[in-house]
């Protein structure tokens, strides 16, 4: 993962797409996106303010990325976005909540699988800050209101210098000052001043420094490791306590592969939920928690060292799936909360996308398992837990192929789908031989 950040003009749209080609990697214009919801909203009238008008109008539309081009609504706007006047709309709207909580998302379900270029303002601070390599390109008001007016003209626009430098420093100012992803250097992040290179110099230097750190060792998630001394330890002393406290009792372990790779799917009611489910397994888990847990001072480093790594959980968090995709190619048993966050005892929620990506794309073992009581024992809410029996139920491993033809983000949603039926089958007590999807699933004909 690659992110390109700098101000308007520093030359980052052309760069990321001659360094995506020269690395064979997918080029996500992130402005681009942001200027296609601004030519919606220009193009319907809609108010460039937050409020219900703009949320109901952001909500139906459909931006997506193909080849480096961006599609509005399937409509190839790629250039006609290029406009000052879409500049502008686009400045104003980037400030605002609902406009951001759009396209973010989208833009970490295109960064998720890796192989990619992004590039924009906050790319490397907001939307992939686990890239393994950050620029931050700059360059002088002068040398950027050049480059702005060659583009302009390119595209059939006339401007005159000195309008052009007035606006990039109104835009400077606005992607700096914001409240909302303000235009910074990421920490890590390479800085770049392209005033006096040619746009193939910065590639040059760019992919230099990814070569480096291709060759580099430290390019490896943090993946914890095989064997952990201390969670062996505390495992003991937490399994004693579990079973005096809750009745800690657990079934079907013998569905967890005794080696090798294997996803483990959890429903997810209380905090008890990863130690119960920690304890009742044969083996040593990697876990991913939610990111805040991480920077409470203490807990965090604990559960750390106790092979939790953190997940973002809004949209899918690129980062953290890496991570488990690495644990999995290790051999490592990995367990996750598809709901993303605790809900009520019983009750169960769809997954969430990423669940079922890391699922296909992983290739591995898929154990279901059916945390009950834990939602009684220890609630949301709950300041303590109270004694209540709890039971961890593991059912047989499901498998999604990686190989199969069809849509990718269709196969996604129903691995992830897949997956909720079967703890759903565990909480029932309706298990029967192997749940394995059945192949027509794949082309969405099953709910
Ligand atoms: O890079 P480009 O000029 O196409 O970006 C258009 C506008 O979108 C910028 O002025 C900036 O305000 C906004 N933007 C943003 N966050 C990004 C990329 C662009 O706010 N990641």
């Amino acid at each position: 993962m690659i992110t390109i950040d700098g101000p308007a003009g520093a030359g980052k749209s052309t760069v990321a797409r001659l360094l995506a080609e020269r690395l064979g990697y997918t080029l996500v214009p992130t402005g681009a996106m942001y200027r296609a919801l601004a030519l919606s909203v220009m193009r319907s009238g809609t108010a460039a303010r937050e409020g219900p008008e703009l949320q109901a109008h952001l909500a139906p539309l459909s931006v997506s990325v193909k080849a480096g081009r961006v599609h509005l609504d399937g409509e190839d706007v790629t250039d006609v976005v290029r406009s000052q006047e879409v500049a502008r709309v686009t400045s104003e709207i980037t400030t605002l909540g609902s406009v951001r909580a759009k396209v973010t998302p989208l833009q970490r379900q295109l960064a998720a699988e890796g192989g990619v270029v992004l590039e924009g303002r906050d790319t490397g601070t907001v939307v992939c800050p686990d890239a393994e390599v950050k620029f931050y390109l700059t360059a002088t008001l002068e040398a950027r209101a050049r480059r702005r007016r060659a583009e302009l003209s390119a595209v059939g626009a006339m401007a005159p210098l000195d309008a052009i430098t007035t606006e990039l420093r109104a835009r400077d100012t606005q992607d700096e000052t914001r409240e909302l992803a303000p235009l910074r250097k990421a920490p890590g992040a390479i800085e770049l001043d392209t005033s006096d290179l040619t746009a193939d110099q910065v590639v040059q230097q760019m992919a230099a420094v990814v070569e480096r750190y291709r060759g580099d060792a430290g390019s490896r998630p943090d993946v914890p490791p095989a064997s952990n001394r201390l969670y062996t330890v505390l495992k003991i002393l937490a399994v004693g306590t579990m079973r005096t406290l809750f009745r800690l009792e657990s079934t079907g372990r013998e569905n967890i592969p005794a080696t090798g790779p294997v996803l483990l799917v959890a429903n997810h009611s209380s905090l008890l939920d990863p130690p119960v489910i920690g304890g009742a397994a044969g083996r040593q888990l990697t876990f991913l928690a939610k990111a805040e847990l991480f920077e409470i001072p203490g807990f965090g480093g604990l559960i750390r060292r106790l092979n939790a790594r953190p997940i973002r959980r809004e949209g899918v968090d690129p980062g953290a799936l890496r991570t488990a995709m690495r644990a999995l190619a290790d051999g490592q048993a990995v367990l996750i909360f598809p709901e993303g966050t605790r809900g009520d005892e019983g009750v169960l929620r769809p997954a969430k996308a990423g669940a079922g990506m890391l699922a296909v794309l992983s290739g591995a073992p898929v154990v279901p398992v059916y945390v009950k009581g834990s939602g009684h024992a220890w609630p949301r809410g709950r300041r303590v837990p109270r004694p209540r029996k709890v039971t961890v139920t593991f059912g047989e491993p499901l498998r999604f192929d990686g190989e199969r033809g069809g849509d990718r983000k269709q196969r996604y949603e129903i691995a992830s789908r897949e997956m909720m039926k079967a703890i759903a089958r565990l909480r029932d007590g309706t298990t029967g031989g192997a749940c394995r999807p059945q192949p027509e699933s794949y082309a969405g004909r099953s709910k």
